[in-house]
């Protein structure tokens, strides 16, 4: 009998030191009283450290009391509770343990011991990890496929509504893809999905969320923005990103996407009407010619909605090249000569017609756009004067409009320097007009700066003069050609003596600054007598010419040459 027990501790013994699970035994108190070697590796306390200490040595602090209460219960009511419990290491990593505790009972019931036996489960909870990964990833790019994107965007629309937050939801349809596959196989199809993902996801902020939604389709959640600009500005930015050509086993492949975009709240307030007008408005951006962006528009009526759409429509008048410039004779008034040209912005959009320049230009300004489109007008305008220098007219500097943006842009002599560089026109032929709202606020950066555009050979006029507030002191130091008076005073010029004395006065005062004077808006033959006795240099106005199309500038010019202007 002896000899059976000695054998059966000496073989508890065995097990309790060798087995891979972690053995702790306590008492009734939960005081430790042993621990095995398997405890020592995975909880990193010796058997000296833990015994006569209490097992919540281990606790992560993950688990409430109530998951406690509810063990003890177990463990008093059936005598063993088995369960996923997070730990703490004695370096304080958290690991999830597979746990058994056991209650030993003497003979008359009462729980004399305690027995704990667990797991190291990390290693298997990490191939769980990597399986729930599969599950939720589209293996080929790495992102959310279309489960966990609908999990992830419903609990991020939960949240925008909590906090009045404003959500874009974007759907990308590459334009066609199926061409690429058919040319040139499906493994070039899949490295190009997977290089544009990369290129894409290049440009998100770390709270924005792509998935695969199939094939060529993507989706993207934009959460929390302030404004839908924010949305627009990520669009083109992806658009953007898609002009350079993808090198697929040596080739270059070109390729675009369509976009459309809807808005939470406005647009829907679920992910399903959400998806469907983002997928909607991407299908009006493939019938307008792929390789751009809409909005859904249905509920655009309002106008605020109605400045995004067309800003949005303004983001990309250039690349539909929608954009073009007239240009207005000024024609010197003793001569009757043409002695330059005004470049006038037009914009001619598919869905508002023609919109003004007064209309646009601020839009262009508020946004940002104006530094786009003012390179676009600088880079056509001095094409133009390459045609007319070819045509003979090559005295006859064009006058160009320059933004307060634009012109306050670091860069912006450089920019002007690159295009006459790039475009070979002499600066002379480049007029640039600021406002003098453009150059008083600031108006010793403004002098240095317009003494750079000198500097680079330039002519330079104030424009719409006697609307801002004019300091005359710093007239005179900048080093400008031309004084061009505002329309409404020449416009005033007949019924009012008070603007005809403030037009006398604004010519005498630009002579003495030895400064030639614009008379700009003339539009009667009264105007043209009163400006002539006056001693007014140019004019530019309807009497003389409307703003022309290109065309039709050079036919004026050549009549200009062969008859005197009336
Ligand atoms: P602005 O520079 O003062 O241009 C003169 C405006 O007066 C032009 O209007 C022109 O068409 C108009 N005008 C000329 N003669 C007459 C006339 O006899 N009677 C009347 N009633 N109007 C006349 P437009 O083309 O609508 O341009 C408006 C403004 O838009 C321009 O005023 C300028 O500030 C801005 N703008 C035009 N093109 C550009 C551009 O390329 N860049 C920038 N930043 N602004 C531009
Ligand atoms: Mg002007
Ligand atoms: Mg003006």
């Amino acid at each position: 009998m002896t000899q059976q027990f000695i054998a059966r501790d000496k073989i508890n013994e065995l097990v309790f030191d060798y087995i891979q699970e972690g053995v702790m035994v306590t008492d009734s108190n939960g005081t430790i009283l042993s621990v095995n070697p398997a405890f020592q590796v995975v909880t990193g306390y010796s058997a000296k450290e833990a015994i006569g200490k209490q097992p919540n040595i281990l606790r992560s602090g993950i688990h409430d009391s109530n998951f406690y209460n509810q063990m003890w219960n177990k463990i008093r009511s059936d005598g063993v509770w088995s369960g996923e419990v997070w730990n703490k290491r004695k370096n304080g990593d958290l690991y999830p343990e597979w746990l058994t505790i056991l209650a030993v009972k003497d003979k008359s019931g009462s729980v004399t011991q305690y027995v704990g036996v667990f797991t190291d489960i990390t290693n298997q909870k990490t191939a769980e990890e990597e399986l729930k990964k599969l599950a939720h990833r589209d293996p080929l790019t790495g992102m959310a496929n279309r489960y966990s994107f609908n999990v992830r965007t419903k609990s991020l629309i939960e949240t925008s509504a909590s906090f009045g937050q404003k959500l874009a939801l974007f759907f990308l349809d590459l334009d066609r893809f199926k061409q690429v596959n058919d040319t040139f196989g499906h493994k070039a199809g899949d490295d190009l999905l997977v290089d544009m993902s990369n290129r894409i996801k290049s440009l998100l902020g770390n709270k924005d969320f792509i998935a695969r939604l199939g094939g060529d389709e993507f989706s993207i959640a934009l959460a929390n923005i302030r404004h839908p600009r924010e949305a627009f500005q990520l669009a083109e930015a992806i658009i953007q990103s898609f002009e350079k050509p993808f090198v697929i086993s040596g080739h270059d492949i070109y390729m675009s996407t369509s976009i459309g975009i809807s808005f939470f709240p406005e647009d829907g307030e679920d992910i399903d009407t959400l998806l469907v007008k983002a997928d909607k408005a991407m299908y009006e951006s493939k019938q307008n010619g792929r390789n751009q962006f809409s909005a859904y528009h249905e509920e655009m009526e309002n106008e605020n909605k109605e400045t995004l759409t067309m800003e949005m429509e303004l983001r990309q008048a250039i690349d539909r090249e929608e954009l073009t410039i007239n240009y207005q004779p000024q024609i010197h008034l003793k001569t009757k000569k043409v002695a330059g040209i005004e470049a006038l912005i037009r914009w001619n959009n598919r869905h508002y017609g023609r919109v003004s320049p007064e209309k646009f230009i601020p839009l262009a300004e508020e946004t940002g756009l104006i530094n786009s489109i003012g390179e676009w007008v600088l880079t056509k305008v001095c094409r133009d004067l390459k045609t007319l220098m070819q045509f003979g007219f090559d005295d006859v500097p064009i006058a160009v409009n320059v933004s307060p943006l634009q012109f306050l842009q670091g860069n912006f002599v450089e920019t002007v320097r690159r295009i006459l560089n790039q475009e070979n026109v002499p600066a002379q032929l480049l007029d640039l007009e600021v406002t003098e709202s453009t150059v008083m606020p600031d108006a010793k950066k403004s002098v240095h700066r317009l003494n750079e555009l000198k500097n680079l050979g330039c002519k330079l006029s104030i424009d719409d003069f006697g609307t801002g507030y004019s300091s005359l002191s710093y007239l005179r130091r900048f080093p400008i050609d031309n004084l061009k008076i505002d329309k409404s005073f020449i416009q005033s010029i007949d019924q009012y003596e008070d603007d005809a004395s403030i037009v006398e006065a604004i010519i005498t005062m630009a002579h003495r600054l030895h400064l030639k004077v614009i008379a700009e808006g003339a539009e009667s033959k009264r105007q043209i007598q009163f400006l002539y006795a006056e001693s007014c240099d140019y004019v530019q106005g309807f009497y003389y010419s409307k703003p022309l199309v290109f065309s039709d500038l050079v036919d004026f010019l050549y009549k200009d040459l062969t008859e005197q202007i009336e």
